[in-house]
């Protein structure tokens, strides 16, 4: 997997709003590979939602950038910057990763010095690592903090509102199936749907019904097999 394009549809599809910033499909080096999700904070100034974004695009004097391949805003909103390679990781693993073309990762915006993170945020924040997990083909086990990549060097994520490790991988495991399930609209549209093949099946076993009467060996086994169609639809739409 070379660079991660998958990023922008996987997010919307974990119901992320997501911001495509000019450029992303080719910023950050093409080794990317990655099998994991490194989490950080921006450490930039409370106040407004997404302050950091120059920062995470374009580097600081001392790091090229991208910096990241998503920046999440205050608001949760997602900004995708990279789907190469990002400068984030830095020296240190987790669970047999290391190197930042090992690790997708996410900058958050807070302060990281007493910032409370609003509920919104965090919830976002968790989506966006399950959706990087599925879209990644990876599991929560690989989502780790900066913190756990680094710890003698790196305080990130900090702040009221951040678990722990553990318990954060649990929240990612728990929104990776809350993912996968259907929502109530999707079971309404599917049964809806299953109806109609079902009222189709039936007509067409009028028919062939009424081509019995010829006692063809192969109408009754088309006659058998809709049967078995038949009720396994009735047995879903209920
Ligand atoms: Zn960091």
């Amino acid at each position: 997997m070379p660079r991660a394009l998958w990023l922008p549809d996987t997010l919307r599809a974990h119901g992320l709003t997501v911001h495509e910033t000019p450029g992303w499909q080719n910023r950050g080096s093409s080794t990317l590979n990655p099998s994991g999700v490194v989490c950080h904070h921006t450490a930039s100034a409370a106040g407004s939602d997404h302050p950091a974004l120059g920062t995470v695009i374009n580097g600081r004097p001392d790091l090229n950038g991208p910096l990241c391949n998503v920046l999440l805003a205050r608001n949760g909103d997602c900004y995708i910057i990279a789907a190469g390679t990002a400068n984030h990781a830095g020296t240190g693993g987790w669970r047999g990763l290391s190197g930042n073309s090992s690790v997708l990762g996410i900058e958050a915006e807070n302060n990281g010095v007493g910032e409370p993170w609003p509920a919104h945020q965090i919830d976002a924040y968790v989506r966006l690592c399950a959706a990087m997990c599925d879209g990644g083909g990876f599991t929560p086990d690989t989502v780790c903090y900066h913190r756990e990549w680094a710890p003698t060097r790196k305080p990130d994520p900090a702040g009221p509102g951040i678990p722990s490790g553990d318990e954060w991988r649990r929240r990612v495991a728990e929104a990776l199936t809350q993912g996968d399930a259907m929502t109530a609209d999707d079971r309404a549209y599917v049964d809806a749907h299953d109806l109609k093949i079902l009222i189709e099946l039936k007509k067409t076993e009028v028919r062939l019904t009424e081509r019995m009467k010829f006692k063809s060996r192969k109408t009754r086994a088309e006659i058998a097999a809709l049967k078995a169609d038949i009720s396994a639809l009735e047995a879903k739409v209920g």
